[in-house]
């Protein structure tokens, strides 16, 4: 039985506003301004959840939840991110690790990667060393730079063992 690797990519972006909370890999962050959205909006679960499904090829998100639906109205995203873990293993994979890019102009997301990483592990299920969580900042341009919004990259490796090579 063969090993084999499948990866994923995922990426997010909301729009950054007042009298929302700015929640990150399912960390609430103190900032004057948070993402716009029908759920939580929390840019690091979605790029995940996207992430995970595109490495078992299930398609996105928005399939799954669609912001049209009243359920997923401020609903926390771990809920999505869980579902697509659960998608993913029901087929036979395992999450190998994960790497997420958070591109926000401010604030300073350093004091807060620990919690994150440890956050987003539990929610996978898997160990802290799996989970790597960056930032930078856009260096003022554009959107993201004049915080407007922020984004977020995310790339997910699964494996399987495979009895033949189709
Ligand atoms: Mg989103």
């Amino acid at each position: 039985m063969n090993q084999e690797f499948y990866s994923g990519i995922g990426y997010d972006s909301h729009r950054l506003v007042e009298g929302r909370t700015l929640v990150l890999g399912g960390v609430s962050i103190p900032f004057e301004k948070g993402p716009e959205g029908h759920s939580d909006g929390d840019i690091i679960f979605h790029a995940l959840t996207d992430a995970l499904l595109g490495a078992a090829a299930l398609g996105d998100i928005g399939q799954f939840f669609a912001d049209s639906d009243e359920r997923w109205k401020d609903a926390k995203s771990a809920i999505f991110l869980k579902h697509a873990v659960e998608e993913v293993r029901v087929r036979g994979y395992r999450i190998v690790n994960v790497d997420v890019t958070v591109v926000l102009e401010e604030p300073r997301l350093t004091p807060f990667r620990d919690r994150i990483r440890n956050s987003v592990a539990t929610v996978l299920e898997i160990a802290v060393r799996r989970v790597s969580i960056k930032a930078k900042t856009a260096e003022g341009l554009g959107a993201v730079g004049e915080g407007r919004s922020t984004e977020a990259y995310a790339v997910a490796m699964i494996a399987r063992s495979e009895s033949s090579d189709e």
